[in-house]
């Protein structure tokens, strides 16, 4: 039956980023249609591990700072320890550096870049090494953005990283769909989050941003869960390489 194959039960789903905002809301959403969660951090262990695990799921903490490539492959090694496979990898990590393109610091574009798009590569590469040793197949949702497909402005570090998630999602793709791998991402419209917080706080910018959208309102964590669940399943077998917008209407502006 097809909602069956909407079922995570039995399944480990790696979440990065999974104590705060988009990659908690996804982690709660997984676990909700069965999986087991490995959710990695780096400040403090995530709040979400008591909600997972009083629904019956497992949830493993796992302390990584993902801008090292070094602590990339001991989150899979810690994930195989623990629960034995791995069948879900969700790239959520990623930060923003707001700054005139004319002044930009070689600072805000490496940090960008080496984690939303070096580490959240290799990342995809460890797991995706994985699946094809367990010869299970499997399934990667990478978090793209609206400046996957659209220029923003202050941000040119964020829109270079965030359009080279879809590419990288198209890429990757191609390359493993033979192992039966999904890679697959989600493009968050204005999501009220950390990383959203100082267009938030702008009056001018958040009226204009709320104006746009055509829901009316800015998107929460739990919006996301949906998509998540979706391309974390079998329901999602035959989408490969495809960038799901979950934005509200924006882009359909
Ligand atoms: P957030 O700031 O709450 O989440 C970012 C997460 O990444 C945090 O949990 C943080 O601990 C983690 N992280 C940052 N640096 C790390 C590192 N070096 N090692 C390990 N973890 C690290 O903001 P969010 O909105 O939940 O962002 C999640 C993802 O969604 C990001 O990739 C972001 O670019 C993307 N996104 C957000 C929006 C939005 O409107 N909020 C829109 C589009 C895309």
């Amino acid at each position: 039956m097809i909602l069956d194959a909407f079922n995570l039960q039995g399944k480990v789903a790696i979440v990065t980023g999974s104590g705060t905002g988009l990659g908690r809301g996804m982690a709660v959403g997984l676990a909700e249609a069965g999986a087991d969660i490995a959710g990695v951090y780096n400040s403090s262990e995530p709040d979400c591990a008591g909600v997972i695990t009083g629904m019956g799921r497992k949830f493993l903490g796992i302390k990584a700072d993902l801008a090292d490539l070094d602590q990339i492959e001991p989150i899979v090694d810690k994930t195989i320890e623990n629960f034995g496979r791995v069948d879900i990898l969700v790239n959520n990590a990623g930060i923003i550096r707001r700054q005139p393109a004319l002044e930009f610091s070689r600072e805000n574009w490496d940090e960008v870049l080496n984690l939303n798009l070096r580490s959240l590569f290799f990342l995809a590469q460890a797991v995706a090494r994985r699946f094809v040793a367990q010869k299970s197949g499997g399934k990667i949702i990478n978090i793209a953005s609206m400046l996957s497909f659209q220029g923003g402005i202050l941000v040119p570090s964020y829109t270079a990283s965030k359009s080279g998630v879809m590419g990288l999602t198209r890429e990757l793709a191609c390359e493993w769909a033979a192992h039966n791998i999904n890679v697959n991402a989600i493009a968050p419209g204005y999501m009220a989050t950390e990383n959203t917080r100082a267009l938030q706080q702008d009056p001018v910018r958040n009226a204009d941003i709320l104006k746009r959208i055509p829901a009316g309102h800015w998107g929460r964590p739990e919006d996301l869960a949906g998509a998540a669940v979706f391309l974390a399943s079998e329901a999602a077998s035959y989408i490969h390489g495809y960038t799901l917008a979950v934005d509200g209407g924006w882009l359909a502006r």
